[in-house]
């Protein structure tokens, strides 16, 4: 292990290493910096988010720059704005005593006339996301047929975003005998291809698969029924109370939903997708940063490099479609030392591509089980006791103490204690009480993958609308919704056939769905609706069964729709558990969705 001394490093650059507290180089700082110091040749890096790639380019590219001069010697790419202002503001650190040095960010959705001004300034770095710099290039605003050092960033993410015609345009306007460091993550084909095509015999550089960062996350996954996911997902925070989470879905209106749902359900949620504006972006990551916001739900794109160090679990709400993008996610946690949990939300039919994952993690994930509902009860239960345990007291109640005492005078410790906590608890419980298994069992990866239809809560209908009635499968499941006043999730399963259709419910909606279509007409004609003996979809074999002797033996499911309605108090009140002023905001907070809560009782 040499020290940053050692990798020659010159004073200005190991004194604001001093001031930033980095005692020893990592890894990839330990491979790249001598080499990049020492000889001007193209370089590949392959290591995970967290290893320190932004100083092991930044810091050989700070001390082999001139700022003497204002010409732009250094221009560095990367797939977001959020990156490219993270890399910005490293570099002004690390550079923080290299006098006259100036670094740019450029990148959409921000002025670009006060970018170019800035530019004019003279820049000798200039760090950009590939659509804003392309576009300053052809307005003339930037001059980079100069630059000694480009670097591609994230280059796999960059490709994923569909750069790769804006970088090969930005680096035709580079001059060729520039130095070119690549740094990415995994290596896809078509990083590997970016190599060969703009690189000319580059050094490779690996950071071991299992640097510090990923051997402190252990990944977990869930099986779960594809309609649960939502439930499994709220289980999965309500199971631990302190969760500062990172919540992954795969496309921006999934985001934007899961974080509108949780919201709505009492978590502290926010949403960070392109489709935000840049303010709203700002306040988000904001709100996220200072822990206001506990499950930041997030597309993969715009959580990319997030750098937010006390991030406990990372939750795959939904798997990437590349699985590569897998270790991007599961990289936002278990940074700086700390450990942190990776965990999957799976249904049956994505359950082989965990295998896929192990490959590339080359780590193995533990299959677990939702927690039941007792079992958050009692998390969430000894939770509150801690936080009791731990509150300071305030005094100001010695005055009353009088009044309460006479009050309680008949009233034993163990006694009071219960009420004392039912106040809290009871909505928590009402809500798990009888709640049903979310688990489901893993088949292997076996073809028997497929059909769900297994699940012995369910009832399947026959109906006797089809197509040539102008349903398909949506308006079915909506004009079922629609009639028996049912949630989103209720009706599901929904196979239309020419003249007739099937569906599924819980089977405690059954009576329900049975009594509404007794007699129903519309538009004239009778609508009728049975049981269903088809054996596809339904479950009605396994009537009463619970699967795997589970609680959910005697418990009646609610139905989804008033499963989501999670019980508010207990969410927000915890959010008002620590003592400093932060808390009194969402104490406030949680005090104005009060009526909204008692309307639901
Ligand atoms: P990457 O680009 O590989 O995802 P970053 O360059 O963003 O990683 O670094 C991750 C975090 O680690 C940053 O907060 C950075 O300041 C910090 N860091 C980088 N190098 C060191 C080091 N040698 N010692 C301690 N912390 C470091
Ligand atoms: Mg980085």
């Amino acid at each position: 292990m040499s020290t940053f001394k050692e990798l020659g490093l010159n004073q200005d650059l190991l004194n604001a290493i001093a001031d930033l507290g980095f005692e020893q180089p990592s890894e990839v700082q330990q491979k790249a910096i001598p080499v990049l110091l020492e000889e001007e040749r193209d370089l590949v890096a392959l290591a995970q988010t967290g290893t320190g790639k932004t100083a092991a380019f930044g810091f050989p590219m700070l001390q082999k720059i001139n700022v003497d001069s204002r010409t732009t010697q250094g221009l560095i790419l990367s797939p977001t704005r959020e990156l490219c202002l993270q890399i910005t503001n490293e570099l002004k650190l690390y550079g923080k005593y290299c006098q006259g040095l100036n670094v740019v960010a450029i990148y959409g959705g921000s002025s670009i006339t006060e970018q170019a001004k800035q530019i004019k300034r003279g820049a000798q770095i200039i760090v950009a996301t590939p659509g804003r710099m392309k576009d300053m290039i052809s307005r003339k605003l930037v001059d980079i047929s100069k630059i000694e050092y480009s670097v591609l960033d994230e280059a796999d993410e960059m490709l994923n975003m569909g750069f790769y015609e804006d970088m090969t345009e930005i680096l035709s306007h580079t001059p060729a005998d520039k130095s070119t460091w690549l740094f990415s993550a995994t290596m896809p084909k078509e990083v590997a291809a970016i190599a060969k095509d703009f690189m000319f015999n580059p050094i490779e550089i690996t950071v071991g698969n299992k640097n510090e960062s990923t051997s402190n996350v252990s990944h977990e996954y869930y099986l779960v029924n594809a309609r649960d996911r939502y439930l499994a997902l709220k289980r999965l925070a309500d199971a631990n109370p302190d969760i500062f989470s990172v919540v992954f879905c795969r496309t921006k209106r999934d985001t934007q939903k899961v974080a509108e749902k949780l919201v709505e359900d009492g978590y502290s949620a926010g949403a960070l997708h392109g489709d935000l504006s840049q303010n709203q972006r700002d306040l988000v990551m904001k709100a996220f940063r200072n822990k206001q916001i506990q499950m930041l739900v997030a597309t993969d794109v715009a959580a990319r490099g997030i750098d937010v160090d006390d991030v406990t679990h990372v939750i795959n709400y939904q798997l990437p479609d590349e699985i590569e993008t897998y270790t991007h996610r599961s990289g936002r946690t278990g940074r700086a030392g700390k450990t942190g949990v990776s965990m999957v939300i799976v249904s049956k039919s994505e359950v082989r591509k965990i295998k896929s994952i192990e490959r590339i993690i080359k780590k193995q994930f533990d299959k677990k089980e939702i927690p039941s509902g007792m079992e958050i009860v009692e998390v969430q239960l000894m939770s509150l006791a801690k936080k009791i345990h731990t509150t300071e007291t305030n005094h100001e109640i010695d005055q009353y103490l009088g009044s309460i005492n006479e009050l309680f005078k008949d009233t034993d410790k163990d006694e009071l204690i219960k009420k004392f906590f039912s106040v809290e608890f009871n909505r928590f419980f009402n809500y798990y009480d009888k709640s049903k298994d979310l688990s489901v069992e893993d088949y292997g990866g076996s073809d028997r993958d497929r059909g769900d239809n297994k699940s012995s809560n369910d009832t399947r209908y026959f109906i006797n609308v089809g197509r040539k009635d102008g349903y398909d499968w949506m308006k079915l499941k909506d004009f079922l919704k629609e009639q028996l006043e049912l949630g989103r999730d209720d009706v599901f399963k929904v196979d239309v056939k020419d003249s007739f259709s099937f569906f599924n419910t819980e089977k405690s909606q059954q009576e329900k769905v049975l009594n509404f279509f007794t007699d129903f007409k519309f538009e004239g004609r009778f609508v009728n609706v049975e049981v269903s003996e088809n054996r596809g979809g339904g479950g009605r074999r396994d009537r009463g069964r619970g699967k795997g002797g589970k609680r959910s033996g005697g418990g009646e499911r609610r139905s989804s729709r008033r499963s989501d309605s999670q019980p508010k108090n207990e969410r927000r009140s915890r959010r008002s558990d620590s003592s400093d002023n932060r808390s009194e905001r969402r104490s406030n907070r949680s005090g104005s969705d009060r009526p909204r809560r008692s309307r639901r009782k």
